[in-house]
């Protein structure tokens, strides 16, 4: 039970599907994918058969799992995972630091910083939302 290797997957055999929902996923014919008959989601082996990854266009992490012989294991993709905060500390630094600049120099307009800092509020998650599905 405890041994987590994962092991290669197999393209012809049937497995419990990972979505929990004690569904069955098959073998779709001629492709290396594999349906579920319950949540009716597309999965696809990759990197040599032992990674399955869920087709999903609505969620911004791949979702991936190895088989360790009995059951999934949810796999962290590392990377993309921390990607977020530090894309956020990049983005949210510089404004900071100018906005504080700023609000030292009283000749500034407060109108125009306002401007400035609401227009950056509307445009950092659109910015979000297209780091995460730009791949
Ligand atoms: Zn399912």
């Amino acid at each position: 039970m405890q041994t987590q290797k994962p092991q290669k997957i197999d393209l012809t055999a049937e497995y419990p599907c990972p979505c929990g929902r004690r569904g069955q996923i098959a073998p779709i014919t001629l492709t290396e994918a594999f349906g579920c008959n319950r949540c009716q989601q597309i999965f696809v082996v990759e990197e040599s058969g032992y990674v399955l990854e869920q087709l999903s266009t609505n969620y911004p992490y791949k979702k991936i799992w190895h088989w360790t012989g009995c059951h999934w294991q949810r796999a962290h993709t590392g990377l993309r995972e921390h990607y977020l905060p530090v894309v956020l500390a990049i983005v949210l630094g510089p404004p900071v630091v100018w906005l504080m600049l700023a609000l030292r120099s009283a000749s500034v307009s407060n109108i125009i910083l306002w401007t400035f800092v609401a227009v950056l509020l509307m445009l950092l998650p659109a910015f979000m939302v297209w780091l995460a599905y730009r791949r």
